[in-house]
């Protein structure tokens, strides 16, 4: 088997997800796997058509170690570590769903299979979401209703009835950024008591309505300086939040450990970090309780399950991340299903139910809080046929695509 085209699919500026971007690798044996990756898509199409598709084209497309490795040791040469690893994570990706459906078996197996189902929790974004063009807008701290499943507005303004409907549906967990909205408004450097005490209230209201009968985890993508989010943790520690995540920015980990030393919420590091030399110094300076993950953020599946190993090694559990393409839930799922420290995969009801049955043939269902282990071969899900029918959307090949 040998590869002959890569192929980026782009559905559109006007979408749910205008910074998604599929790629294919396809073969000569009539074979192809398919990955994602999200943000600056034109910036990632270029590094696949670029870089990646001369590379690739004509090798053997199982020799999966030895690919990724030839592409990062490009990359990082050049500090890289941006749309490059974003596009060689979506090619990753494409590779193992390639090697499983070669093989007749589906993707944590090829890994080693650890797990006899996938906890997971919703996250509280509506299916408009991540609909910003370029997908540029950290927070995401404005209402923008959706109509259906909107749970980012239900959580600001009726956060007691969103959790008894979650609670209901036997959801396991409900992540909510009750604070963006304060950095964005008034900015990081501090947050006012009248602020702290808004937010604290969406939390309480959450308490107050269903007890302690579902998890809450607290995002703050990145928007506070330490002391504001210091003051924001130890407000949390009444309400015994399962974490926070990302309250300062991810990329100091020293700062992070002063956060986590600051109050007794436990502290998840994140998936704006790449690469295990990304996570190796958080996890020395004891700067993390949990460790969070992007699968096409990271490295793509082969350098994430090397991350979860590293996690492991310092005794923490690992999530993946989603809010940010259908291959990317489906390589997060496989890599859960083969983690032994698996905490959570990380899903979001609105994109299961709304955004993600758009794009893709076979979207995984969540029963009581869980994901089954999938059965199907490769990553088990495929682009819809009528993909490339929507306005705008953009498909271009590097090399001989099989007609
Ligand atoms: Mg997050």
């Amino acid at each position: 088997m040998k590869i002959t085209a890569l192929e980026t699919i782009h559905s559109g500026a006007e979408g749910a997800m205008p910074a998604l971007v599929f790629v294919r690798v396809h073969t000569d044996v009539g074979l192809h796997g398919t990955g994602d990756t999200f943000y600056l898509p034109q910036t990632v199409i270029a590094a696949i058509h670029e870089h990646i598709a001369p590379v690739l084209i004509g090798q053997d497309p199982t020799a999966i170690e030895q690919l990724w490795r030839a592409l990062y040791n490009a990359y990082a040469r050049f500090g890289g570590l941006g749309a490059e690893i974003r596009a060689l994570s979506a090619v990753d990706v494409a590779l193992w769903d390639l090697l499983g459906k070669s093989l007749g078996a589906p993707v944590h197996q090829l890994l080693g299979t650890a797990q006899s189902e996938i906890p997971t929790y919703n996250t509280c974004g509506g299916p408009l979401y991540a609909s910003i063009a370029g997908g540029s807008q950290a927070g995401f701290g404005s209402s923008r209703k959706a109509g259906v499943l909107d749970d980012f507005d239900a959580f600001l303004h009726a956060p007691g009835d969103l959790a008894r409907e979650l609670v209901a549906e036997g959801a396991r967990g409900m992540k909510l950024w009750p604070f963006d909205r304060f950095a964005q408004e008034h900015g990081s450097r501090a947050i006012a008591p009248g602020d702290l005490a808004e937010g604290v209230r969406v939390v309480r209201e959450i308490r107050d309505a269903v007890g302690d009968a579902i998890e809450i985890m607290i995002d703050g993508h990145g928007l506070w300086d330490l002391t504001p989010a210091i003051r924001i943790a130890r407000a949390l520690e009444e309400f015994d939040v399962a974490w926070v995540e990302d309250l300062v920015l991810a990329d100091k980990p020293h700062v992070l450990a002063r956060l986590r030393a600051a109050s007794r919420v436990p502290v998840s590091v994140s998936e704006y970090l790449v690469t295990r030399g990304q996570y190796l110094p958080v996890l020395q300076q004891e700067a993390a309780d949990l460790v969070m993950i992007d699968p096409t953020w990271a490295g793509g599946i082969t350098e994430s399950r090397k991350i979860a190993v590293l996690a492991d090694t310092y005794g923490l559990p690992v999530t993946y991340h989603d809010c940010t393409g259908p291959f990317t839930l489906m390589a997060g799922i496989h890599l859960a299903a083969a983690t032994p420290n698996l905490r959570y995969q990380e899903s979001v009801r609105a994109y299961l139910r709304v955004v993600y049955p758009e794009m893709v043939t076979v979207v995984p269902e969540v029963h009581a809080g869980t994901f089954e282990v999938p059965r199907a071969p490769g990553l088990g899900t495929e682009l819809r046929d009528d993909i490339l029918d929507r306005p705008g959307a953009v498909s271009r090949v590097s090399g001989t695509r099989p007609q």
